[in-house]
């Protein structure tokens, strides 16, 4: 299905887009790696996909059907931004919630 790989590489181009960015703003002793796992891992927010029956439809939309991919979830994230050793993993989940939003609206 060509959407789902239209998902999945945005998802992966934004994480390289993020980190990119992050490497150019960020001093020299910036934790690439530790960055680059969190921003991963925020992918992991798609575990509540687990919940629904099926487990993956592109056709529906995932804002407010999962929970965590609830709005009253978002300022959660939001506050998450601010605990600087964690804020990528938190920048990782806002934009994987905008860009599962893109898909409601095509
Ligand atoms: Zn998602």
């Amino acid at each position: 299905m060509p959407n789902t790989l239209i998902h999945i590489a945005s998802n992966l181009i934004l994480v390289g887009v993020i980190y990119l960015f992050s490497k150019y703003i960020t001093k020299k002793n910036f934790d690439w790696k530790f960055a680059s796992i969190l921003l991963i891992s925020s992918n992991l927010i798609d575990i509540d996909h687990l919940l629904a029956t099926p487990i993956y439809d592109l056709t529906r939309c995932s804002i407010n059907l999962h929970p965590l991919h609830s709005w009253y979830m978002f300022p959660i994230y939001f506050i998450g931004l601010f605990f600087k050793k964690y804020s990528f993993l938190f920048l990782g989940i806002i934009m994987h919630l905008l860009l599962d939003y893109i898909d409601c609206l095509i």
